[in-house]
């Protein structure tokens, strides 16, 4: 794998997992300060109650991609960065540079997602 695809990789992936702890921080503090008690209308509590169902959703969703960025990290790491978890061939470099956390070619990808979706 060249080496400066492999330096931009680990540089973008750096940015996101910047950018998912800064995101973090916030939303902990938006919790915190929208109290119930900020919202006496129960048209206004279920709003709020939807909101918080999305802000978890989204942490949840945070804490997968954390896992993935460290993943990724680590491949980088230990040189098996670009190589395909399903198939071991070789992870487009285009690919790598547009998505670094991902782990399958596209090939595997779009098995995986068709899988899924099932
Ligand atoms: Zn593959």
């Amino acid at each position: 794998m060249d080496r400066t695809i492999l330096e931009k990789c680990r540089d973008e992936l750096q940015r996101q997992m910047d950018d998912l702890l800064a995101g973090a921080g916030r939303t902990v503090s938006d919790m915190t300060t929208v109290t119930e008690e900020n919202f006496p209308d129960p048209t206004d509590r279920a709003l709020l109650e939807s909101n918080r169902n999305f802000t978890l959703r989204l942490r949840d969703r945070e804490r997968k991609l954390l896992s993935k960025i460290k993943e990724a990290m680590k491949r980088i790491d230990d040189g098996t960065f670009g190589v395909c978890e399903g198939c071991g061939g070789e992870i487009g470099e285009k690919r790598l540079v547009a998505r670094p956390v991902t782990a399958l070619c596209i090939d595997c990808k779009t098995v995986a997602e068709e899988e899924e979706g099932r």
